[in-house]
């Protein structure tokens, strides 16, 4: 366990996930940016190859020990990438009105015929679904199908020019193939098994299906990362009740969602993902250009500013940076924005506290009961105008349930499990304090105190609330609110 060192003082409550690119994955700028506020480092296995892959993971571990804070891991595996083929001469341009034959075969393309690399295509499509390229910059409606060719014709709705190997996907069509592919398997069994990722992020998920899929895999070789369904895909949305069921979080992966849904769509998706996430105390990301002009800029537009703070009213746990912090020049500045405008608007959150009770949560027995004490631990810690929060959790049960509650406190939590420590960084408001046992509420008054003092969370005269499942070593029950004065 590492030993904490840092200051824990003006900790923000919504967590960042910082993703790790050339441009941040020294140990030095990992450091910072762990001092800034990053909480998560995210691995995107949709680049870099082994060597740089493992010289990330590595170097996230020593900037761990370097800070003697936990740095998150998320493993964001790549998932299925829908493509067209290659074409004559690099490009073609699609004509307005034009019909267009789709292959599943590989073919060099023409503006007449190319190739989309999904092998179930004919099956798996119907007369009216759309085709979106390249972005979202050509749009194709299936008008016909050669069954005979077992291919789809298609007419062309906006053209344009369109190079080789560009992005196409299916918001109309359920495709039958599994979300998770050969490579997302192999990855998680050279990197996975041996650097333990805290998160998977698993890219376009569909359906439940999916989800079992992953979670057995996993099981099999003894691991239990958090699954984090990256929701992007039309499919994914539709059956977004099912997933959440089997999933432990959710990214609102606004990137290629935008590509799948109209633009305008995505906010309201958001704002649902997420309150469906809050109502199931699972922790959910809001995901992608949230700073993209400090890409290169050294301040945030006023649009990206308000992005962020609608996204923490929305209720995100955690918001995460793409390019701003793996290739952006302005990686450190983007992460001190993000917590400055998180911390400004954490303060404006109006929460409902009964609203929240016996819906459908966490995967625990007893969730009504701890619900009620927990909702009451977190009232109580607001009308006593405490500083802090301390939970004792053997299984994170009960820090999951008091995140849920959206203390205004921060809570620290104490496990006997370093696991939980880990995966509680991206839950809102939640941070790791110590791993020691302690088997009375007295022994934890004691270890919650030296910890609070030490930090500088509280001072000598201040109180603060514990909430806890006693006898400790028995989890899945929250039964305990403790004032210690
Ligand atoms: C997204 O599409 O918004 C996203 C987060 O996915 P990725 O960065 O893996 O494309």
């Amino acid at each position: 366990m590492l030993k904490m060192k840092k200051n824990m003082k003006n900790l923000k409550k919504t967590k960042i996930v910082a993703t790790i690119g050339p441009i941040s994955e020294s140990v030095e700028m990992l450091s910072k940016l762990s001092d800034k506020g990053m909480n998560i480092a995210r691995i995107n296995f949709s680049h870099g190859d082994k060597d740089a892959l493992v010289k990330i993971a590595e170097n996230i571990k020593k900037a761990e020990e370097k800070t003697g804070r936990i740095i998150g891991l998320m493993q964001d595996l790549q998932g299925p990438k829908i493509r067209t083929g290659d074409f004559v001469s690099g490009s073609i341009e699609l004509k307005v009105g034009k019909k267009v034959e789709i292959t599943s075969k590989n073919i060099l393309g023409t503006a007449d015929k190319f190739t989309i690399n999904v092998k179930t295509l004919f099956s798996d499509t119907s007369i009216g679904d759309r085709i979106i390229l390249n972005d979202g910059y050509q749009e194709l409606k299936i008008v016909s199908k050669n069954k005979k060719e077992k291919t789809i014709i298609s007419k062309v709705i906006s053209g344009g020019k369109i190079k080789d190997r560009r992005g196409a996907s299916f918001p109309d069509s359920s495709l039958s193939f599994s979300s998770l592919t050969k490579k997302d398997k192999e990855d998680i069994e050279w990197f996975a098994t041996k650097y333990k990722p805290d998160f998977i992020a698993f890219s376009f998920v569909k359906t439940a299906k999916d989800v079992k899929e992953l979670r057995n895999i996993l099981k099999k070789k003894k691991l239990n990362p958090m699954i984090i369904a990256k929701m992007e895909t039309s499919e994914g949305i539709r059956n977004f009740d099912e997933i959440l069921e089997l999933v432990d979080g959710v990214m609102v992966a606004r990137g290629d969602l935008g590509v799948e849904v109209p633009a305008e769509e995505v906010p309201f998706i958001q704002k649902e993902l997420v309150r469906k996430c809050n109502m199931a105390g699972k922790p959910v990301i809001v995901a992608t250009q949230m700073l993209e002009s400090m890409i290169v800029n050294p301040v945030p537009t006023r649009a990206e500013v308000s992005d962020i703070a609608n996204a923490v009213l929305d209720g995100a746990d955690a918001m995460m940076l793409s390019a701003e912090t793996s290739v952006g020049v302005n990686a450190l500045k983007a992460v001190e924005i993000m917590a400055k405008v998180s911390r400004e608007t954490e303060i404006e959150i109006k929460r409902d506290l009964n609203n929240i009770i016996g819906n459908k949560g966490l995967p625990f027995e007893n969730q009504k009961i701890s619900e009620i004490i927990t909702k009451h631990a977190v009232s109580v810690a607001d009308e006593i105008d405490t500083k802090a929060m301390a939970v004792f959790t053997e299984s994170g049960f009960t820090a999951f349930n008091v995140s849920k509650f959206r203390p205004e406190q921060n809570v620290f939590v104490f496990s006997p499990s370093e696991d939980v420590l880990r995966k509680i960084t991206l839950s809102y408001g939640l941070y790791p304090a110590k791993t020691d046992i302690v088997n009375t509420i007295l022994g934890a008054e004691d270890l919650a105190k030296d910890f609070l003092l030490n930090e500088k969370i509280i001072r000598k005269k201040d109180n603060f609330v514990i909430v806890a499942g006693m006898p400790f070593r028995n989890s899945g029950s929250t039964n305990i609110v403790y004032i210690s004065e």
